[in-house]
């Protein structure tokens, strides 16, 4: 609702309970490398950032995430990044989070990159592998995703896990974010549905 603070410690949890894939593996990549590349900062520095992470703690998180870092290099190389993306330096521009159409179309991923939509730009196979290790989608789940992504659906698979996992968890009826069909078109819009009816 806007008037929630998260903080560093925050995040970790709430994108494990509450963010889509594409955010799920940013953080995934972050987490077990401690470091993102350029791209993926940028996607999930504005996610972040959208979510309700004030800049002070979006430095405390990235600094703690960046384990082999020295502070030196953090303050010169990172820090100025960081606080662009909430409109603190350079042009002072407010960016908003990236939707899914501008995920999906634009800075494509290279092979060592973690951006991008996980539905749209990873392989059959490592896509199987982050169904199961982010959500734990059995076969058959796997099979559905599989065959709306062949499509060229990628919305709609984003889609069906949020229902399949969130109806797992008995906390709803109905079909998309909103149990009225709403599909999804943005990682914000994917975290803010789940949360809610976390709170319901
Ligand atoms: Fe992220 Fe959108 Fe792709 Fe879902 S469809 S993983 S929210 S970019």
């Amino acid at each position: 609702d806007g008037s929630t603070t998260v903080t560093a410690g925050m995040v970790d949890a709430l994108v494990k309970t509450h963010a889509p894939m594409c955010m799920k593996n940013l953080h995934h990549t972050l987490t077990a490398t401690g470091h993102l590349k350029h791209y993926g900062r940028l996607q999930y520095n504005l996610f972040l950032k959208e979510l309700g992470l004030p800049v002070e703690e979006a430095l405390v998180f990235w600094r703690r995430s960046f384990k082999s870092m020295t502070d030196d290099k953090f303050n010169k190389e990172y820090r100025y990044n960081i606080r662009h993306g909430y409109g603190l330096e350079g042009r002072r521009m407010n960016y908003p989070a990236k939707s899914c159409a501008r995920i999906l179309t634009q800075d494509q991923p290279g092979p060592q990159d973690s951006h991008g939509c996980p539905f749209r730009h990873f392989s059959t196979t490592n896509l199987s592998s982050a169904m199961v290790q982010h959500y734990g989608l059995n076969q058959s789940e796997q099979s559905e995703i599989l065959a709306s992504v062949k499509q060229g659906h990628y919305h709609v698979a984003c889609t069906r896990i949020f229902e399949i996992t969130h109806q797992r968890q008995g906390v709803k009826k109905g079909t998309g974010l909103d149990g009225r069909g709403e599909t999804v078109t943005h990682p914000n819009r994917y975290f803010e549905s789940s949360w809610k009816l976390a709170q319901a």
